[in-house]
């Protein structure tokens, strides 16, 4: 077989936090499966359009039910396209959400496996986890919207918000800024029109 490299490769993997403990009451509640929630991020450094970098949030047992493992752990890892593909094309987003992610929870699982093998109570094995109903939940346009965090500026002496800085108005000099979209004042009707593009 000759095998093709895919257009995606990891350059790295990092456990960036991790807290494993035994949650140990009186009553001794045990289960089977154990409750757990995932979330991610993913990020782009800005002028390298090539490099992503995902942030994978892993909780087990947070309300501490069972009187067996309670994790947290975030860890990263960071992806090189090894071709320029364009942000919006369904490739780009397949190789995101078909080998970046699920790329990241295996070693994420592996990770959690070999650290809880040293407990007493034995292994903790994520669960395989439902990807298209993961990325279902979070949809296309959120995971597009955490890539580039919008800034949004008006002047102080004004209640216009503007974030397109090809906009005329855009301010340069004394200004506030926000980060996300303003919940009050009024928006830019020409940064609006510059959207639409
Ligand atoms: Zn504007």
């Amino acid at each position: 077989m000759i095998l093709k490299h895919a257009k995606i490769q990891q350059k790295k993997f990092v456990v960036l936090e991790s807290k494993i403990e035994i949650n140990n009451t009186e009553e001794k509640k045990t289960t089977n499966i154990l409750p757990f929630d995932l979330n991610f991020e993913i990020l782009i450094p800005s002028g390298d359009s090539r490099t992503i970098r995902v942030i994978l949030e892993i909780t087990v047992n947070s309300e501490r039910s069972y009187d067996e493992f309670v994790i947290y752990t975030r860890t990263g890892a960071e992806y090189h396209f090894t071709e320029e593909l364009s942000k919006e094309s369904k490739e780009y987003h397949a190789l995101l959400s078909g080998s970046a992610l699920p790329c990241l929870i295996n070693q994420t699982r592996l990770y959690l496996k070999t650290m809880t093998s040293y407990f007493p109570i034995g292994e903790y094995i994520l669960p395989m986890i439902d990807m298209r109903d993961l990325l279902k939940q979070k949809s296309r346009e959120q995971i597009i919207e955490q890539e580039s965090q919008t800034e949004y500026r008006k002047r102080k002496n004004s209640n216009t918000w503007h974030w397109r800085q090809n906009c005329s108005k855009y301010p340069k000099t004394n200004y506030t800024t926000i980060s996300s979209k303003p919940s009050s004042g009024k928006l830019c009707k020409e940064c609006e029109a510059k959207s639409d593009k």
